[in-house]
């Protein structure tokens, strides 16, 4: 059977656990085959309930049974409560809320999202370390979930235990950090400490809005903060600040040991720089982090426009236009997010700017704008609020202006706390189905007079299968000296500081899930955008072989993932790994070292 169908079946089928699990002794002779095979429900090797119970006792009532609201729906589709959960599914945070769920629903013939059997809601670094502990002793499939934002489906498992961070949320400031053991070693500067169930909104707000200082977070707010430093990281003006995971100071962290340590430039400096990029999920648990806080510019603004073609000869001749002007004028720090293609023979531009006031941007559009203008053959649709800026401070605040412009809006659950803001534009995202998904580094040699016309044609190309975008705040050529050198020292793939941006492919549905009638997925559509996503991945790598890709926007079926995830770093990062980890018990989907385990988590290969 082929694998992606191979995959989709056991992802499905409803005893999976059941007819995946080995039967295995738990004590004695049979031990090391037991080690082989993680324990599922109804084997022998599952824990008691006087076992669980051990652990309910060290967590209190962290401690709790995994239900997924979905089994209702499942029972009745068409139910007032299974209504409520579809409309639920638009709201980010009631997702995040929700220890079942996970952002994404699913990916069509890669994984479905599956509550866990148990899991701990944990508050503190030592209900960490219990669950930690417990799993290692029991032989358990051990997952983490912090923002639940994984697109890979790599913080949900069926019959796992979860260590849930969502409660792990408080936020301390300081004026002048030091990591621990670093005195004399690292200059003070100042910082902020963040539980690593944090999501980026609620940072931003204390920072930001409250505090006047810039944190390098990501560009969804709902994003969770652990998951994304340890992805490397990058928000709309990473080009200015460069990853999250560079700005990373000290890590607070539970191994597979179950010890908690710090790991900074001083102490563990192999885990700490293996957190910063190396993937979440297979280190060990991160419980805080602190990062660097950054002096905030005074503005910051978007442009927001779309350029029509007249003919396919036509949108090729804007893409070079647009690639043009993009090298002379915009390849700088204070651009970053979107130029998206498709092949509708639009053009859309969705960036953002910082340290530059309005007058300033208009200034730098205004050549581009005029060649549009001069030619018949493009069209720019209506759009009053092509180029605003905003006071920095108010950037991530949800301000009644913004919420009336439909840039935010708000967690829409009564009682929900006044801060609970989401960008609009990524509200299409949650809940989703995925279809297709790929993502490619572009290096900036790319745009070199010798190289320019073979991106565009390949960018042309591309856009005849499927929309793509160019988020070139996530490739780091073009940012200052300091950024690049903290990107240097994390375990990302160095493709990215070569890179003027990361190219996009992503195809997905509006929440469904397997066996609720009237909401299942739809297959056939998601293969067919499942090939047309691959064939403009295909179209980019034409002009850039053996490309690198972000580990966390990135295809479920990327080959050579540990090259195209972490290129030269990555026997580095699998020592680290079997420093802190040697037996294998944090393993996720194409996380480093999982190439050891089976598709499922649960089998030891070889
Ligand atoms: C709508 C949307 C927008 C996004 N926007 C951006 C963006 O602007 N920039 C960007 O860089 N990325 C972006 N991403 C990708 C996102 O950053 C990653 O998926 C990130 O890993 C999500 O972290 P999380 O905590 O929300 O997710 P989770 O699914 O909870 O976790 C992701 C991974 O990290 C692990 N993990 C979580 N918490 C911990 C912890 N405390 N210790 C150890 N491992 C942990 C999980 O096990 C899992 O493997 C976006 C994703 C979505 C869905």
């Amino acid at each position: 059977m082929h694998r992606r169908h191979l995959l989709r079946f056991a992802a499905s089928a409803p005893f999976a656990s059941a007819l995946g699990g080995t039967v295995l002794a738990r004590h004695g002779a049979m031990a090391s085959t037991a080690r082989r095979s993680r324990a599922r429900p109804g084997d022998g090797a599952w824990p008691s309930e006087a076992e669980w119970n051990g652990l309910r006792r060290q967590v209190g009532d962290a401690f709790m049974p995994v239900h997924s609201p979905l089994d209702l729906c499942r029972e009745a589709p068409t139910s007032a409560q299974c209504l409520a959960i579809w409309k639920a599914f638009k709201n980010p945070y009631a997702i995040g809320d929700n220890v079942a769920l996970t952002q994404t629903l699913g990916w069509v013939d890669a994984w479905t999202s599956q509550p866990s059997r148990y899991a701990v809601a944990a508050r503190r670094a030592g209900d960490v370390a219990a669950a930690v502990n417990f799993a290692r002793e029991q032989n358990l499939r051990l997952v983490v979930k912090g923002g639940g934002h994984s697109y890979q489906g790599t913080s949900n498992a069926p019959d796992s235990l979860l260590v849930w961070t969502r409660r792990m949320n408080e936020i301390a400031l300081h004026d002048a950090f030091v990591p621990a053991g670093c005195a004399g070693q690292v200059a003070p500067a100042r910082a902020v400490s963040v539980g690593a169930g944090a999501i980026w909104a609620q940072v931003y707000d204390a920072v930001t809005t409250q505090a006047g200082g810039y944190v390098q977070g990501g560009g969804c707010m709902t994003v969770g903060v652990a998951g994304l430093v340890q992805s490397g990281g990058f928000g709309s003006f990473s080009k200015a600040f460069g990853l999250a995971a560079g700005s990373l100071l000290e890590a607070e962290v539970v191994t597979a040991d179950g010890a908690v340590r710090i790991a900074n430039a001083c102490t563990h400096p192999d885990l700490f720089w293996g957190l910063k990029g190396g993937g979440g999920g297979s280190l060990g648990i991160v419980t805080r982090l602190t990062l660097r806080v950054h002096p905030l510019p005074a503005t910051f603004g978007a442009v927001n426009m779309t350029i029509r073609a007249r003919s396919p000869a036509a949108y090729r001749r804007l893409i070079g236009l647009v690639i043009d002007f993009y090298r002379t004028s915009l390849f700088n720090p204070h651009w970053g997010e979107q130029i998206r293609f498709g092949p509708n023979d639009a053009l859309n531009i969705a960036m953002v700017f910082q340290g530059l006031e309005r007058s300033q941007a208009q200034v730098v559009w205004q050549p581009f704008l005029d060649a549009i203008d001069a030619s018949a053959d493009f069209s720019i649709d209506f759009a009053p609020l092509k180029i605003v800026t905003t006071a920095a401070r108010t950037f991530w605040s949800p301000t009644l202006f913004k919420r009336m412009l439909g840039f935010v809006a708000l967690d829409d659950r009564p009682g929900a706390p006044a801060g609970n803001a989401f960008w609009t534009g990524d509200q299409g995202q949650a809940g989703q189905v995925l279809h297709g998904y790929g993502s490619t580094w572009l290096p900036a040699a790319l745009l070199g007079d010798d190289r320019r016309d073979a991106l565009c044609d390949a960018l042309f190309a591309a856009s005849r299968h499927w929309r793509l975008s160019l988020h070139v705040n996530k490739g780091l050529a073009g940012a200052p000296p300091e950024a690049i050198a903290a990107a240097r020292d994390t375990a990302t793939n160095p493709a990215v500081l070569e890179a003027f941006a990361l190219a996009i492919t992503a195809a997905e549905e509006q929440p469904a899930y397997p066996g609720v009638a009237g909401h299942e997925p739809d297959a056939a559509l998601a293969r067919r955008h499942a090939e047309a996503t691959g064939r403009v991945t295909a179209e980019l790598r034409r002009v850039v072989p053996a490309a690198g890709s972000y580990v966390s926007e990135s295809d479920f079926f990327e080959r050579d993932w540990q090259h195209a995830f972490w290129g030269s770093n990555y026997e580095r990062l699998l020592a680290v790994k079997d420093r802190y980890d040697p037996d294998g018990l944090f393993v996720v989907h194409h996380g480093v070292g999982s190439e050891r385990w089976s598709d499922d988590g649960f089998t030891r290969l070889g």
